[in-house]
């Protein structure tokens, strides 16, 4: 005879995330890790919403997984998100050679290039969505992250630039924060193509001189991608990026006019900006106008926004040569600043919060929600379990911890008199009130 184990089955191991991505989670969740939470990346999300429709941006979406090679010939092969930070693998169902998306500008001039979407003009747009980004995780930095990208195509003068950089400052606002205090500008001009051989070539000569000062990974630079090297963040190697030839000093005429004209947007309106001579961005396809917006709450990771211009990028994906200025705003690392800063997602939390007494009949109750509902009144609905739905202590304490403003209690007494109890819950000395059952729509609105 066989001896059947007759001990309780072993509880099966929890599963967890990849390491760097992340569950953006209600704030009733208790999380490990500092990270926003889904009610403060809503409201982030309709605020961008009433910019984008407030200068006339329309939505796409593009799939999160690509070719590899729009991603290899669009961001540059020596960049580091090409070189080690990109999530590549082969299809197994048919050898397909994919990358899940480290930004969206690639995907965005992919799909408008293959729908031939610039024939009847230039086009404004912006979408949401998560990238992938092989990098060490730490507060701030993600695997997985979101970014809200925004893209104009086929605009080439610098009005559409200052644009670009006044919409992030409309949603600075929106949101709460402060230019110049919470989120500084700093913008630069990454020239021409031509100019910026000629400067990189300075560059070649300057930093050949000073070879011994340059760190490994910049020796490697020095003749793949010298320009890279300005972007170091190794302490010992400033004093010799400091002295280095800058590309502002070798832009042309045009380009220099260009540059002031976006400058000159953005003093008319009074918006302060750095001109950082040593900004140069991650990707190759920038030219003129480059941009972004930095804060210093976030430690290292301090850029919350980055774009400029990337008039080659349609053309040399394929397309008909023209124009384009975009930007990516990391999420994450923005939501963590108004976490920081202690910014309060405005109308959270629900109007009201239904207290149903054993007992209650239900229909009465369920009928007079729905009609609060459709007068757009936030209420939930206390639900009880297989046993009832609790005491009125109990149920209280669930209201409170809802956030809502306003109790409705369906006691037995004021049902049957064709009534509900109306209580605030934010002032204990305020008088509840009864509100007739058979008038919703009159009383409704006295709880938003
Ligand atoms: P960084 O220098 O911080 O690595 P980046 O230049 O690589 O940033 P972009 O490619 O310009 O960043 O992306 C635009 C924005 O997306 C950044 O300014 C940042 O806010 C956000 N971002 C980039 N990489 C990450 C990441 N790994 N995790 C979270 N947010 C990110
Ligand atoms: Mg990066």
């Amino acid at each position: 005879m066989t001896t059947e184990n007759k001990a309780a089955p072993k509880k099966a191991e929890k599963l967890v995330a990849v390491k760097g991505m992340n569950d953006i989670l209600p704030a009733s969740v208790p999380r490990t890790e500092k990270l926003p939470d889904s009610g403060l990346w809503q409201w982030f999300e309709s605020c961008v919403r009433g910019v984008m429709g407030r200068y006339g941006y329309q939505y796409l979406l593009t799939p999160i997984v690509e070719p590899t090679a729009l991603f290899v010939r669009g961001l540059g092969e020596v960049t580091d998100i090409v070189e080690k930070e990109m999530y590549s693998f082969v299809d197994a169902m048919n050898g397909d050679r994919l990358t899940l998306r480290p930004e969206a500008t690639a995907g965005i001039v992919r799909a408008m290039n293959e729908h031939n979407a610039l024939y009847n003009g230039p086009l404004r747009l912006w979408t949401i969505g998560p990238m992938f980004r092989h990098e060490r995780p730490q507060k701030g930095r993600y695997r997985q992250f979101h970014q809200l990208d925004v893209e104009a195509l086929g605009f080439a003068g610098p009005d559409v630039d200052a644009e670009m950089i006044l919409m992030a400052r409309a949603l600075w606002r929106e949101l709460g924060l402060v230019e110049g205090r919470d989120v500084r500008l700093e913008i630069n001009s990454l020239g021409e193509p031509e100019e910026r051989k000629q400067h990189r070539d300075a560059l070649v000569a300057y930093f050949s001189q000073h070879a011994a000062t340059l760190d490994e990974d910049s020796q490697r630079r020095l003749h793949t991608n010298p320009l890279r090297i300005l972007d170091s963040k190794n302490p010992a190697m400033q004093a010799v990026i400091e002295g280095a030839p800058k590309l502002i000093d070798f832009l042309g005429e045009a380009s220099r006019a260009h540059f002031d004209a976006v400058k000159a947007a953005l003093d008319a309106v009074g918006l302060a900006y750095r001109v950082n001579p040593r900004l140069v961005r991650g990707m190759d396809y920038y030219n003129l106008t480059v941009f972004e917006w930095v804060t210093d709450q976030l430690g290292s990771q301090g850029t919350v926004c980055g774009g400029g211009r990337y008039d080659g990028l349609i053309a040399q994906l394929g397309g008909k040569p023209a124009p384009a200025v975009g930007f990516g705003l990391g999420i994450e690392r923005l939501l963590l600043l108004l976490q920081e800063l202690q910014v309060k997602v405005p109308d959270a939390g629900a109007d009201a919060y239904a207290i149903v007494p054993p007992g209650t009949p239900l229909p009465a109750v369920v009928a007079v929600l729905e009609q609060l509902r459709e007068c757009g009144v936030r209420v939930v609905q206390h639900a009880g379990g297989a046993d009832g739905p609790g005491s009125m202590k109990s149920q209280f304490k669930k209201a409170d911890a809802s956030g809502a403003r306003h109790a409705l209690i369906f006691g037995a007494d004021e049902i049957a008199q064709g009534k509900v109890a109306v209580k605030s819950l934010r002032d204990r000395e305020a008088a509840q009130v009864l509100q007739p059952l058979d008038a919703v729509p009159a009383w409704a609105a006295s709880l938003r």
